[in-house]
């Protein structure tokens, strides 16, 4: 049996009574929490490895609820611009271009990117053109190499608004491919499966109805964007009169299992539908402010109680958690006029407990609790940007970065130990990643 004893640690529990425990100590056995107390309490456990945490926040692993790793691999290229025209000019011609290994090596470091930043469990919104479709098994791989809780959520889309054809399948194709997804995949490891229309204004009625069956089918769960910027909505409006909410909840779509990314333009009444279904929204802020795509309603949703979680996104340009959260919070602050709006803890919630519900994992992760999965992170806070602290929730939401970040583990198993990746040599796939990338752009500049 593996034991490890945290002890000495300022503990973020996230439980019901978001108790924290100061010199609070950790005993893991096989990958679960199995007691939590004070250092004293258990100052007689015997544990293969004790980590000595003075000084340092002990929190869950953060749960980034949407990004798409394979993106990063255009990190910082066509900024200044709204969302339609990024896809447009940027996005589509480079995932034209890329290759298998590209699409391999920019997941897997997008993953390290994730665990630097306290992230143990993500939704990864892959969107390939649709003839490669291997690609999605590519960077699946480097999934399972980082052992980290990856929701694989392969985007389709089968009606050609204004992406290249590559980027379309027919919906027999669509159906193969997601089923194809689903049994390869799903459950394998910390692998799972979501059914993904990329985008309502991309895909038909049909499609839509085919990804629900399929959720029926195999309890997957539904990720999609949802109502991200104005244009979208409008042009969304010209097809259903509605909007996007109200057109998932007419074809069915709308339940406990359906994440509805982004979720900006949205009304009170799609408020109220979100809250009766279950469904979770989640919120990108650092992404809708780089698009400029608007402020989501998330204190409304919160208030409403909707599970609203925290994502990265890509646009943004990092997979930084810390930098979600701050922001999650700042915007609703300026968007209200109102400083309460939300609150630091709000936002540490969205990213861990909210998180869970998202993935429906809330009894297994979110929170520390005896009996529950040991993601754990550990955040060094005696540093520069985080000393003195004194209130631990607002140093984290506040102040800390990725940097502070020095343990990730999940289910007992260390990804980042004493501020080291675990399961690769992290500098030799930097410079392969922008090795490839430089190819890429000649590949691309050359097409045009
Ligand atoms: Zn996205």
């Amino acid at each position: 049996m593996n034991t490890i004893l945290i002890t000495n640690a300022i503990i973020l529990t996230l439980n019901s009574e978001r108790e924290i425990i100061n010199n609070g100590a950790i005993f893991i056995e096989n990958g679960r929490i199995s007691k939590i107390s004070s250092t004293y309490e258990l100052d007689s456990v015997n544990a293969d490895e004790v980590i000595d945490s003075r000084g340092q926040v002990v929190l869950p692993g953060l749960i980034n609820a949407h990004t798409h790793t394979a993106y990063y691999m255009m990190r910082g290229l066509g900024m200044d611009r709204d969302l339609l025209d990024w896809l447009k000019d940027v996005m589509w011609p480079w995932l034209m271009g890329m290759d298998g290994e590209d699409a391999y090596l920019t997941s897997l470091l997008g993953y390290v990117e994730c665990i630097r930043s306290g992230t143990t469990s993500l939704i990864d919104n892959q969107n390939f053109p649709f003839r490669n479709n291997y690609f999605y098994d590519m960077a699946a791989q480097a999934a399972s190499l980082t052992k980290l809780r990856v929701s694989f959520a392969p985007g389709f889309s089968d009606i050609q608004f204004a992406s290249p054809p590559d980027m379309v399948g027919s919906l027999k194709e669509i159906e193969i491919e997601c089923r194809r997804m689903i049994k390869t995949w799903h459950c394998k490891g910390r692998i799972k499966i979501c059914v993904s229309p990329i985008n309502l204004l991309f895909c038909s009625d049909d499609s839509i109805r085919m990804a629900t069956n399929l959720m029926k089918e195999f309890g997957v769960q539904m990720h999609t964007h949802v109502a991200e910027s104005k244009r979208e909505y409008d042009n969304l409006k010209k097809r259903f009169g509605i909007g996007y909410i109200e057109a998932f909840s007419k074809l069915g779509a709308l339940n406990e299992n359906f994440q509805s990314v982004h979720s900006v333009w949205i009304t009170d009444q799609e408020i109220e539908l979100m809250a009766k279904s279950g469904a979770t929204a989640i919120n990108n802020p650092t992404s809708n402010m780089m698009l400029a795509s608007g402020v989501a309603p998330v204190a409304k949703m919160l208030n409403k109680k909707v599970n609203v979680a925290l994502g990265t996104d890509s646009p943004n340009n990092n997979n930084d958690m810390f930098e979600a959260m701050k922001y999650a919070s700042l915007l609703q602050k300026v968007e209200s006029l109102d400083p309460l709006s939300m609150s630091a803890p709000k936002a540490l919630e969205m990213a861990t407990i909210n998180g869970a519900r998202a993935l429906q994992m809330q009894d297994q992760i979110g929170s520390l609790e005896e009996g529950k999965l040991a993601d754990i992170i550990i955040v060094d806070c005696l540093k520069a940007n985080t000393t003195p602290m004194h209130d631990p929730v607002s140093t984290l939401v506040y102040s800390a970065k990725a940097d502070n970040v020095t343990n990730v583990m999940v289910q007992g198993e260390f990804l980042l130990r004493d501020g080291r990746i675990t399961f690769l040599n992290e500098n030799k796939l930097i410079e392969e990643v922008q090795h490839r990338a430089d190819m890429l752009r000649m590949r691309v500049n050359q097409k045009k």
